[in-house]
């Protein structure tokens, strides 16, 4: 297949990338680097199955030849980042999806759309499970990553329903990894960064807080097994190993070697931080045969290289 990764030289979109020319396939990267790395795929330097296309896909996308398949990973995506980018964030999950969706029908090819457990907000359901709607503000700072996935997910299904485009929909939980920014804010760069210089972990509010942390291998593997399955609803990707911000800081610090403890502190970023976050990912289990295989000690043992490099 000729595969066309919009988002392709992000955190995420690299790492597929590297999965689907290692079975042979063909990649076409195409990102306007607003919140991407080019080093992120410079080892594709020289190989004539990778392309890189620098391209803002919220304007009409041209791709010449063959595509088989479109995969729409464009976003800012951590919460610093959208903060920074409004209106690039809105108008990439809007004009960006509509973009990508028009040029997978003009080349007869399958769709996948990076969406997020954001669409959730702040739930009211626990764990999540893919029939809940969400708890959005829609004008909350969050809104205008957690309304343009939204949002996108409905053009997605749109295009499905009346065009019968082969799309998919996978809803992406936190995921961790080599060649996130070091400054992107999330928590992981943020820890790491801190244990590697032997500081304190900054913990926001009381850090009851939870989340669940997924290897990106683990994600990526998940997204692979969807394009290859004739599924159409959204599917949540993420583990369920759900961890409170103080465990989480704990176990950095452990696997790090850091003994300087953590501080709190509050979040100055962003109001209406999600209180708990857990996939439902029964879904994932019965459709793909997927469940995460790398263990938290692993993940961040692999992570931790990657940053003591590049710090
Ligand atoms: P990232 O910022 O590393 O990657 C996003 C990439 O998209 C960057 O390379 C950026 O330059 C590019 N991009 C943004 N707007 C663009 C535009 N208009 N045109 C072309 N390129 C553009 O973030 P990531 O963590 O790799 O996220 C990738 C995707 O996965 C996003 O859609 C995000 O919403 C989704 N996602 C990620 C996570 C996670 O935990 N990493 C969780 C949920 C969803
Ligand atoms: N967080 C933290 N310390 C930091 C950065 C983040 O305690 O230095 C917390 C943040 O308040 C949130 C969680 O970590 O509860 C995950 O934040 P992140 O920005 O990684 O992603 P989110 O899941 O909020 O999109």
């Amino acid at each position: 297949m000729r595969i066309l990764i919009t988002g392709g030289a992000g955190f995420v979109g690299s790492h597929l990338g590297d999965r689907f020319l290692s079975e042979g396939h063909r990649v076409v990267a195409m990102d306007n680097l607003i919140t991407g790395n080019i080093n992120n795929i410079s080892h594709h330097a020289g190989n004539t199955n990778f392309e890189f296309i620098h391209h803002d896909v919220s304007n009409y996308i041209y791709v010449p030849g063959e595509i088989d398949a479109v995969l729409h990973f464009a976003s800012p995506a951590s919460p610093i980042d959208y903060l920074k980018y409004p209106i690039q964030t809105l108008k990439v999950g809007a004009m960006g999806t509509h973009n990508a969706l028009g040029l997978a029908l003009a080349k007869k090819a399958k769709f996948v759309l990076a969406s997020t457990s954001e669409i959730y907000g702040d739930p009211l359901v626990h764990p999540q499970v893919e029939t809940y709607a969400g708890n959005v503000d829609p004008i909350g700072p969050r809104g205008v990553y957690d309304e343009a996935k939204r949002y996108a997910e409905a053009l997605v299904m749109a295009y499905h329903r009346t065009h019968g485009l082969d799309t998919r929909i996978v809803r992406i939980f936190n995921t961790y990894g080599p060649r996130m920014r070091l400054d992107d804010g999330r928590v992981v760069p943020n820890f790491i960064g801190q244990a590697l210089r032997g500081e304190p972990l900054t913990v926001y509010g009381d850090g009851k807080q939870t989340r669940c942390f997924q290897y990106v291998t683990d994600l990526v593997e998940g997204i692979y097994r969807l394009l290859n399955t004739d599924f159409h609803e959204p599917v949540n990707i993420g583990t369920t190993q759900e961890l409170t911000m103080v465990e989480f800081a704990d176990a950095v610090n452990e696997v790090s070697g850091n003994t300087a403890g953590i501080i709190y502190k509050e979040d100055l970023r962003i109001k209406g931080d999600p209180q708990t976050r857990r996939p439902d990912n029964t879904r994932a289990k019965q459709v793909l045969g997927w469940e995460p295989v790398v263990p938290l000690s692993d993940g961040l043992k692999f992570t931790i290289e990657y940053f003591r490099k590049v710090l």
